[in-house]
């Protein structure tokens, strides 16, 4: 196999880096561990993705008719290593409107839905939300029963979501709901786009075990939705929603955020002590660190894989699980191992002034569920590697 990279390909990566040396704003370096750092710099976090927008690295991959960069998959692999390589910030500000609602509005959306939306999501101008999950609807998302009901040129939507991510702070929302309660539960859904200001939504944060508060409850009541705002068909959201979330499926950023984290690990156990000796030293650490290396090197040559398959033009399915699951028992097990590296020290939390790196790894160990629950519980993914990869026998 392969894994060089043609002398455009090459020369393209160079292109990023001096991009990088001359525009990465400073202090931008965090992981995903520490997003909440990264967002201390809001005009220099604007003007990056301003930069980004002009050489058309925000929506890469979408075609340049609609204001996207039409990039290769090996372009964009590089792209998107370079970037996480040196933990620059995201590539745009527009999280899920560029990880799905751009995409479903590339292939299903009106032009006048396209012209309207496009443009604020690569110019980070706009936040969407995702409202999908519902209290009896999860990893089962069909089964979801908010509903809308047509009258006249509007829906009126009633129900309620919940773990909407940002929806705080959204302008818009990507809404799933239920339009023909006697079709066959997948065919009944719609995919209705809903500006968060619309009389009738109340949303209710959420509160997080780290403290924090990213998503909440959405509640409808009477909300007057244009047809205009649907996107597809009626009855078409599951197809909507399948394909958009393809588009949610690359590990090589991950894989670079966590190697950083790996070496972040590291170098807590070359500092703390455990039974009088460097903790580095310590062979069950040494194991642990070890065990957690060759878990990412795996998730690495996957995404090989599953780049190699991009580039023969075969589709991407359930192997992807593969990667997806591998990265939900890394993300439990980094917090928990820096945990046990710093010892007694490891029950402080931030605030104490005896915590080590100010709580970083107590914040890291309370964060996993999105990286684990989101988009899909580990017991889904193995329900999807035993059953569409493996083949064996449907339970039920
Ligand atoms: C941080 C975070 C952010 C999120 N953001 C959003 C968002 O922005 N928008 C949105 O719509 N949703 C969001 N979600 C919701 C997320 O998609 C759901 O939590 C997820 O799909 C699981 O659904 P559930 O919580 O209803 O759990 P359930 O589906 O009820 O699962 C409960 C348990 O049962 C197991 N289980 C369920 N079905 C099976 C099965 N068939 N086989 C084996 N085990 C099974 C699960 O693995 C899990 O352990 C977010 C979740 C998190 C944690």
């Amino acid at each position: 196999m392969d894994f060089g990279f043609s002398p455009e390909e090459e020369a393209f990566r160079a292109e990023v880096r001096a991009f990088i040396a001359d525009h990465l704003p400073q202090r931008s370096g965090q992981d995903q561990m520490d997003a909440e750092e990264g967002m201390k710099n809001l005009p220099a976090l604007y003007k990056w993705n301003q930069d980004l927008h002009a050489k058309r690295w925000v929506g890469f991959n979408w075609p340049r008719e609609v204001g996207g960069g039409g990039g290769t998959i090996s372009e964009q692999m590089i792209l998107k290593e370079e970037m996480a390589r040196v933990k620059a910030p995201m590539l745009g500000l527009s999280y899920m409107g560029l990880a799905w609602v751009g995409p479903a509005l590339i292939k299903y959306g009106t032009p006048a839905q396209q012209e309207r939306h496009i443009g604020p999501i690569l110019r980070g101008e706009i936040q969407w939300c995702t409202g999908y999950s519902e209290p009896g609807a999860g990893s089962d998302l069909a089964a979801l029963q908010c509903k809308a009901v047509r009258d006249g040129d509007d829906y009126v939507v009633n129900g309620q979501k919940i773990w909407t991510s940002l929806a705080m702070w959204a302008q818009w929302m990507i809404l799933l709901v239920r339009t023909d309660p006697q079709a066959p539960k997948h065919l009944g859904i719609t995919c209705l786009l809903v500006p968060m200001q619309t009389p009738g939504i109340t949303v209710k944060p959420i509160k997080e075990m780290n403290g924090g508060a990213m998503f909440a409850e959405v509640f409808f009541e009477d909300v007057r939705v244009p047809a205009a705002n649907r996107l597809g068909a009626e009855g078409q959201g599951w197809e909507v929603t399948k394909d958009a979330l393809a588009n949610e499926r690359s590990s090589i950023a991950d894989v670079w955020a966590l190697k950083h984290r790996l070496e972040a690990i590291r170098d807590l156990a070359r500092r703390c002590r455990r039974r009088g000796r460097p903790a580095i030293e310590d062979a069950a650490i040494r194991q642990r660190i070890a065990r957690m290396e060759t878990q990412v090197e795996a998730m690495r040559l996957n995404g090989l894989r599953f780049v190699t398959k991009q580039l023969r033009g075969e589709p991407l399915g359930a192997e992807t699980s593969i990667n997806k699951l591998i990265r939900a028992r890394i993300e439990i097990e980094s917090g928990r191992l820096a945990r046990d590296i710093e010892g007694s020290f490891g029950a402080l939390a931030r605030k104490s002034p005896h915590a080590v790196d100010d709580g970083r790894w107590q914040k890291v160990m309370l964060s996993w569920p999105p990286f684990v629950i989101g988009g899909g519980t580990p017991n889904i993914q193995k329900n999807v590697i035993a059953e569409r990869l493996l083949g064996l026998p449907h339970d039920g």
